[in-house]
């Protein structure tokens, strides 16, 4: 049998003493979308934060195309071809949107001397334009980032993991504090992301998850309660009972 695209294998995560993931383990397919939910503190962002490599595990392991992640530098893991969208706070404001990825394409290519190849600095040109392009940023270009909408700051956060041209892209609530219009563009958004990608996304908006997910991974105290596709996750007596009485709702 071959490699699985991604596997994580027990996985646990402490901070002090506090148990944020509990052996949580799961083997994706590539070209995916998969949601993580769970009530707020459930260790979905530390769970992205390991698999993104800003945080080591405590225990546990993560093989990518067949290559074991466990111990690997952050910097390693967009060059490896696992990007996560940045928190809106990274987004310089007073740069204009193609500056802001083209910073980041920049920010990969350390190790070259780019300043003296006119080539390579085109090539970064032609990177953060692909990835203007494909969240739909290209006509707003030139114009200074604090003048986008607060959806199309999202979807400029999501240009800059994309320079790093990832296979696997990690969306941390790419829809909070948006409105439907806003949530119906991010939903499109991310179906053209998944046409060629492999996505993993936390999210709380229901709807959008059953709508838009080929699977959902339920996260509880650390612990991986439920797996599997949108009707097994919803038809889960056990995450029925984690979700009743929560404010955001269920199905
Ligand atoms: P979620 O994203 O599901 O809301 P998190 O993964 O952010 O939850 O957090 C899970 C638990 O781990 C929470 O109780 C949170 O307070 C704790 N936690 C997360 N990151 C840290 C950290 N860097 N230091 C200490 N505790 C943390
Ligand atoms: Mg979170």
């Amino acid at each position: 049998m071959s490699e699985p695209f991604l596997e994580i294998s027990g996985i646990g995560r402490r901070f002090s003493g506090f148990v944020a993931l509990d052996g949580v383990s799961a083997v994706f397919q590539p070209n995916r979308v998969t949601a993580v939910i769970g009530p707020n503190g459930a260790g979905k962002s530390t769970l992205f934060n390991v698999l993104s490599g800003v945080l080591p595990p405590s225990s546990g392991s993560i093989r990518f195309k067949g290559r074991d992640l466990t111990g690997t530098k952050q910097h390693r893991f967009a060059h490896l071809g696992i990007a996560r969208s940045y928190q809106i706070t990274t987004i310089f404001q007073a740069l204009s949107v193609h500056e802001n990825v083209r910073v980041a394409a920049q920010a990969l290519r350390t190790r070259y001397d780019i300043w003296r190849d006119r080539r390579r600095l085109r090539e970064l040109d032609d990177r953060a334009d692909a990835a203007l392009a494909a969240v739909g940023l290209s006509a707003r270009r030139h114009d200074p980032a604090r003048s986008l909408g607060h959806g199309q700051q999202r979807a400029l956060e999501i240009a800059i993991a994309l320079v790093a041209e990832p296979e696997l892209l990690l969306l941390d609530e790419p829809t909070a504090g948006m409105g439907p219009e806003e949530t119906r563009d991010m939903v499109g958004l991310i179906e053209r992301l998944a046409a060629d990608r492999t996505i993993l996304l936390v999210e709380h908006k229901m709807k959008m998850i059953l709508g838009l997910s080929d699977r959902i991974l339920v996260l509880h105290h650390g612990r991986l309660i439920a797996d599997g596709t949108p009707a097994q996750v919803q038809a889960d007596p056990e995450v029925r009972r984690v979700y009743l009485g929560q404010s955001h709702g269920y199905a």
